[in-house]
């Protein structure tokens, strides 16, 4: 028997979990409700090993297991010694191991030296997902993220010059209208100072139950509409340098664009122009791509909203929606939908 946490990165599916610490040591960002109830702890290395053994056991230590994720929100909190004895411990019980990644707060990892993160490394530490969600400092205290601009900077680059790999995630949209061009530009220059390996887009959508919709109700947030993400993402894409960093939005659903993806410094021009190619649609050939993309239909819609014959078929159902749902129909289903409020529709019935 093991412990194991629920979250972890889509690139980490087929790795080992193992679970150093319980939930997330700050539990205040206002969109975030992954651990909102529950009660952060450290595990102690002892734990943590007896878990590692009970898992060679099941699997067998010399078995294909190549990689590993370390949960939960923030492992680096421990004591680098602590850490350094798990990453010890799981490549002994898992000698075919070749890559070990984890969450870390850009708090704590500005407070680690990049000689702390060198011996991390070297323990056997290889990549490092962190959420700076934007490079505003409005944004930042809007949210209740916990965190600086200049944190998130100097946690990056001590990360990036100790030689692990940075997968850093942001989230259009999070930002409401108010502060939207803001929080586009300041993240691409927070991202220019820091070159991550990764750029990994985390879209925003706004749950009903999310502290978030109090500050609607109450008129402090205006969300934008999937649009105007789209016009955001193109503003930060457009301020991003051609680096030779992975710009992604390929693994995660809630992004309506997933094919904007790939290397900026080959592909950075050719992502601005499938951003223009959504922009330059109609309003309902950029409706049928919605009611597409949310669907989970699963090539790029792109190809399709241009052709008559799906147009037919989709519109009258758009058509339905405004008629029962007045002007704002059509949106509210969208958001419902990208809240999995609602089961999605079959998409091969249009096309
Ligand atoms: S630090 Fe991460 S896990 Fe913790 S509340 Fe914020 S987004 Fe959620």
């Amino acid at each position: 028997m093991y412990e194991q946490g629920v979250i972890r990165p889509p690139s980490e599916a087929s790795s080992l979990l193992i679970r150093v610490t319980r939930n997330c040591p700050w539990n205040q960002c206002l969109f975030c409700p992954a651990y909102k109830g529950v009660k952060f702890s450290k595990r102690t290395v002892e734990e943590v090993k007896k878990d590692i053994d009970s898992m060679a056991d099941e699997l067998g230590g010399t078995s294909g297991v190549r990689t590993a994720f370390l949960q939960d929100a923030d492992s680096l909190i421990l004591p680098m010694d602590d850490l350094i004895a798990i990453l010890d411990h799981l490549q002994e019980k898992f000698p075919k191991i070749d890559r070990i990644t984890t969450y870390a707060r850009a708090r704590t990892l500005s407070h680690k030296s990049v000689d702390d993160l060198k011996r991390l490394k070297q323990a056997g530490l290889t990549r490092i997902h962190t959420g700076m969600e934007s490079g505003s400092e409005k944004v930042l205290q809007m949210i209740k993220k916990g965190m600086t601009p200049e944190e998130v900077v100097t946690g990056g680059t001590h990360v990036m010059e100790a030689g692990i790999e940075l997968s850093e995630y942001i989230m259009p949209g999070v930002a409401g209208r108010a502060l939207s061009e803001e929080h586009a530009i300041k993240t691409a220059e927070l991202l220019n100072l820091i070159r991550p390996h990764f750029i990994r887009v985390r879209t925003f959508a706004m749950h009903p139950q999310s502290p978030m919709q109090k500050m609607v109700t109450e008129g402090n947030f205006v969300p934008l509409t999937d649009d105007e993400i789209v016009i955001e993402i193109r503003l930060l894409v457009n301020h991003l340098d051609s680096m030779h960093s992975y710009f992604s939005c390929n693994d995660f659903s809630l992004n309506l664009l997933m094919q904007v993806d790939g290397f900026l410094d080959e592909k950075k021009e050719s992502m601005l122009k499938e951003l223009d190619a959504y922009l330059s649609l109609t309003k309902r050939q950029r409706q049928v791509y919605t009611l597409l993309h949310y669907s989970g239909y699963g090539r790029n819609p792109l190809s399709v909203v241009i052709d008559q014959n799906v147009l037919d078929q989709v519109v009258p159902e758009i058509e339905k929606l405004e008629r029962s749902g007045g002007e704002h129909g059509f949106d509210e289903y969208i958001r419902r939908l990208k809240t999995f409020q609602l089961p999605q529709p079959q998409t091969d019935q249009w096309c």
